[in-house]
């Protein structure tokens, strides 16, 4: 891995990988969760201020390969990395992990952004919302036959018919059988991030009969190579 190489970080996986590169190769953080001081390689936080400020930060750098290896959720900078990349002239290449896929006795519906993703609550009562920050813009919204609970990185007081718990994955199995059970949740909304470590609360969904209300995964753009296993990408840096 001597290629000079610029991260893009934001899951496990990234972290795995900034873990085992040194000083010369930068791993880059938006900012939003926590920021390891253990690394080998260099780590800078924050945006870049769009593709062109990405573009400038590669050419000042010296950067030889761009890996995008953020959340499949990150849409903007998967957008903004492949066209920095074009235009710094360097290759760019992705993890894009798989998304999960619904068995035989899933209840999932995948629904395409906020408005619809109210529409199909309806019909609930006591949600569990695992999808990051996103419903916290809509407490005063809850209409009054719910009581939602959010699930994100930062707890925050409990408001009218609404709790937040602060938590980070992974989860286990029984943590999340125990969470279902004492919210009585009669529905999930989730990411389809693909992620392991979050994928235990879609067993407990499928063991209680619960439906699972997915967001719809944004399209990313094309790159240079993209790898659906880290291990892969991995193998192809050290060729
Ligand atoms: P986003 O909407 O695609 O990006 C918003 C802006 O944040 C980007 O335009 C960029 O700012 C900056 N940014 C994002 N990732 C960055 C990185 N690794 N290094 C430097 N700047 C970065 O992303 P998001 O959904 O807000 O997610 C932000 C970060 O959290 C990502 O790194 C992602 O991997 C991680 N994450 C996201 C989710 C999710 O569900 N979205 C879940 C877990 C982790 P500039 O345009 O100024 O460069």
């Amino acid at each position: 891995m001597s290629r000079r190489l610029l991260l893009l970080g934001g899951t496990t996986e990234a972290l795995r990988l900034a873990r085992d590169l040194g000083p010369e190769a930068i791993y880059s953080l938006a900012g939003l969760g926590r920021v390891p001081d253990d690394l080998a390689c260099q780590v800078r936080v924050g945006g870049f201020g769009g593709a062109d400020g990405l573009a400038a930060f590669i050419a000042e750098h010296g950067i030889e390969l761009l890996l995008d290896m953020t959340h499949p959720y990150a849409a903007q900078i998967s957008a903004n990395a492949a066209r920095a990349a074009q235009l710094a002239g360097i290759p760019c290449w992705a993890l894009r992990r798989p998304g999960w896929q619904a068995g035989p006795w899933d209840d999932w519906r995948e629904v395409d952004g906020w408005s619809e993703l109210v529409a199909a609550l309806f019909g609930f009562r006591r949600p569990l919302f695992t999808l990051g920050r996103e419903p916290l813009a809509h407490l005063h919204e809850i209409p009054t036959h719910q009581h939602w609970t959010v699930r994100c990185l930062q707890s925050q007081p409990s408001v009218a018919r609404a709790d937040i718990l602060g938590a980070r994955g992974p989860f286990s199995l029984d943590g999340e059988r125990a969470l279902f059970e004492r919210l009585g949740t009669d529905v999930l909304i989730s990411k389809n991030s693909g992620s392991q470590s979050t994928e235990p609360k879609l067993q407990v969904a499928r063991e209680r009969g619960v439906p699972v209300l997915l967001l719809r995964r944004p399209l990313l753009p094309a790159v240079d190579r993209e790898f659906t296993e880290p291990d892969a990408l991995r193998e192809a840096l050290l060729q």
